[in-house]
């Protein structure tokens, strides 16, 4: 049956709809409508019962069937190329005609920068600490934020402190799941509260790789990490690939531990696309704008477009 939760997000966000309308047709009384979508009433199961199959007529199912992919970036480093990903694979998947929102779970707050939001008022700590709705900041069309900043990383106690907290993501994207194609959430460095509720919310997990010497070290813990989320809280979560970044196929070093991946994590997927080294994505996130309207044609723009395409494949 349906729930009093989902009819409010159903009517907050499917366009064209009139509310007088739909209690004229479902014949519940004037008004109950707005009330409860301010929370003044809750819609009764009488209401409910009537209103399902008008709203059925209005895109009901196929709006809760359409349920965005989630996936998490990790990697328990930092600098090995998350933020990168998530910004630029969320654009890509943009240009390719998807609606993609990206969650900025870092109190670095990287990526919420990159796209221009400085010291946002609502964030997604508000979300998962205060029970607030995942505050939305559209950056352009289809691609939306939700952003972070140093304000979560000084409530990470309460976090801990709270009971099931690493569930809370998870329920505050769940509302979110029917009005997008694709959720990339960004992590942290660290195999923290934050990576564990993204892996939680997750249908998958990407996990970047800079080739460098101690490229594998520390996998085999995110990768066991993952396998204990995987086991014990989201048996739908799976690995999604092995993302190769800040590659240089000139360094016979690059090359020899790319091999060392292969063999190390077969039989994990590791994506055919590799980023390669490219300066314009780091002016890019500099300029607060993604690579592709930065410079459509560098190497960056092209590699994020090609993994775009492995991942959609
Ligand atoms: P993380 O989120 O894992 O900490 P970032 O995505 O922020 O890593 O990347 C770290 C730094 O490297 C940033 O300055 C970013 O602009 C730069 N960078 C990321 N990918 C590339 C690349 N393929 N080529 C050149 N610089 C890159
Ligand atoms: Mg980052």
């Amino acid at each position: 049956m349906i729930t009093n939760a989902q009819v409010l997000t159903f009517l907050t966000n499917k366009d064209g709809l009139t509310l007088s309308k739909v209690e004229k047709e479902a014949q519940i009384p004037k008004g109950m409508l707005s009330k409860s979508l301010s929370g003044e009433r809750e819609l009764n199961q009488d209401h409910l019962t009537k209103l399902y199959p008008v709203l059925v007529g209005y895109g009901w199912k196929e709006f809760f069937q359409s349920k965005a992919k989630v996936i998490a970036i990790v990697n328990h480093k930092g600098g090995v190329g998350k933020t990168t990903t998530t910004l630029n694979l969320g654009k890509a998947l943009v240009l390719s005609g998807h609606k993609v929102l990206v969650i900025d779970i870092d109190s670095q707050g990287n990526l919420s920068q990159a796209l221009g939001v400085d010291n946002p008022d609502k964030q997604v700590l508000h979300a998962i600490i205060d029970d607030e709705p995942l505050p939305i900041y559209p950056i352009s069309e289809n691609f939306d934020l939700s952003p972070s900043d140093l304000s979560l990383a000084s409530r990470e106690i309460e976090m801990i402190r709270m009971v099931l907290s690493e569930l809370q993501l998870q329920r505050a994207i769940e509302s979110k799941l029917s009005q997008y194609d694709y959720i990339l959430i960004d992590c942290p460095p660290a195999l923290n509260v934050f990576t564990t509720s993204a892996l939680i919310a997750a249908n998958s997990c990407l996990v970047t790789l800079q080739p460098e010497i101690a490229a594998l070290k520390g996998v085999k813990g995110l990768f066991d990490h993952i396998f204990q989320v995987q086991k014990r809280l989201n048996t739908n979560l799976h690995i999604e690939g092995v993302l190769l970044t800040m590659v240089d196929q000139r360094l016979n070093i690059h090359r020899d531990i790319i091999e060392q991946v292969h063999q190390q994590l077969n039989p994990f997927r590791v994506f055919k696309t590799q980023i390669r080294m490219n300066v314009a994505l780091k002016e890019s996130q500099i300029s607060q704008i993604d690579i592709f309207e930065y410079d459509s044609n560098s190497n960056g723009a092209k590699d994020y477009m090609n993994l775009a395409k492995e991942i959609m494949a």
